[in-house]
């Protein structure tokens, strides 16, 4: 058994209930952290309620979230923590970036920023998924400050423009890569796919990336397990680990639910609440789409005897570090 201290999070964006995608996450996350007790290691599994944009997020919803993972039987090892009552972390955090010149202030709009890679040359497609083409990042003066952004470590960030000879190989060159306990070996040029990324918004609010790792060092969380479709932050969290000199937990990314048509459940697609009068029914909804056993199992069950045979299954299929291994 690994030595050391297992500490897990769910970190929902309170934008309305529970439906079963979110369900997966949360299951995963606390089986992981429970396996982890199951072998020896002192565990804990904590959950966070990630409300830093007012705009889509709502305090009734993180209370019926919170309500949902009770009926679930997905307790809580700690108090909750809400993102909207620490900005004042985050801001030592932006601060601590400021003084170290890895934060800078950036007054782009979305137009200046297609017509900065318009004026480069570069094709539309590209600038559509909005890569920073780093236009505030030498400014002298920057008039009015809109938002702060993460200065990439050089000299991965070198603006280049695609027919530059040479860029792209030294750029190939930067790639942060990573091991995640079930998809691999993983990897993201982060200036290429990305490029400097926003910390703190236009609108005032703290960015999901800033957030969510000041929290993870604060909480101490050691391992985080979530769905696929966030697979594509882990690089930016690492390097503003780095940044800021906090240590890297291990990340294992899970499937998505997704509907007939095979489209990942969201609330962007209207994916329905879970039904609180079964919450058996989501549970077992979940633990099918983690390939967990089920045979034998009925609504009829209560949650916690759902969940028991669980532990020992993902414990045999995503194993911690091996003996003696730390933990981290
Ligand atoms: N709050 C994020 C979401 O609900 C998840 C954050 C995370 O697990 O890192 O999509």
């Amino acid at each position: 058994v690994a030595s050391g201290q297992y500490v897990g999070r769910f970190a929902p964006s309170p934008t309305g209930p529970l439906h079963v995608g979110s369900v997966v996450a949360a299951l995963a996350s606390w089986l992981d952290a429970r396996a982890a007790a199951a072998q020896g290691l002192p565990s804990t599994w904590l959950v966070r309620i990630e409300d830093v944009d007012s705009q889509r997020c709502s305090p009734a919803a993180a209370h019926t979230i919170v309500r949902q993972l009770q009926l679930l039987g997905l307790h809580a090892d700690g108090p909750i923590v809400w993102q909207s009552q620490r900005d004042a972390v985050y801001a030592s955090a932006l601060q601590h970036l400021q003084r170290s010149q890895l934060a800078y202030a950036c007054r782009c709009t979305r137009k200046d920023i297609e017509a900065a890679w318009l004026a480069k040359g570069v094709t539309k497609a590209r600038f559509q998924t909005l890569i920073y083409p780093g236009t505030c990042r030498h400014a002298v003066a920057v008039e009015p400050v809109r938002a702060w952004r993460f200065a990439l470590p050089e000299p991965d960030c070198t603006l280049v423009t695609e027919g530059e000879p040479g860029a792209l190989a030294k750029l190939q060159t930067q790639a942060v890569q990573w091991h995640d306990r079930r998809l691999g070996l993983q990897s993201q040029n982060v200036c290429q796919e990305v490029g400097d990324f926003v910390l703190l918004r236009a609108d005032g609010a703290w960015s999901y990336q800033l957030a969510c790792i000041v929290d993870d060092a604060l909480q101490g969380v050691t391992h985080i397990v979530r769905g696929e479709d966030l697979c594509d932050n882990t690089a930016r969290q690492l390097l503003l680990q780095q940044a800021l000199g906090v240590p890297a937990p291990q990340y294992l990314h899970v499937p998505l639910a997704r509907d007939a048509r095979g489209e990942k459940l969201s609330k962007g697609n209207h994916a329905p609440s879970i039904d609180e009068s079964v919450p058996q029914r989501s549970l077992l909804a979940a633990a099918h789409v983690l390939g967990l056993p089920t045979q034998g199992q009925s609504e009829a069950q209560a949650p916690a005897q759902l969940l028991a045979p669980w532990v020992a299954a993902w414990a045999a299929r995503y194993p911690l570090k091996p003996p003696g291994a730390p933990l981290r």
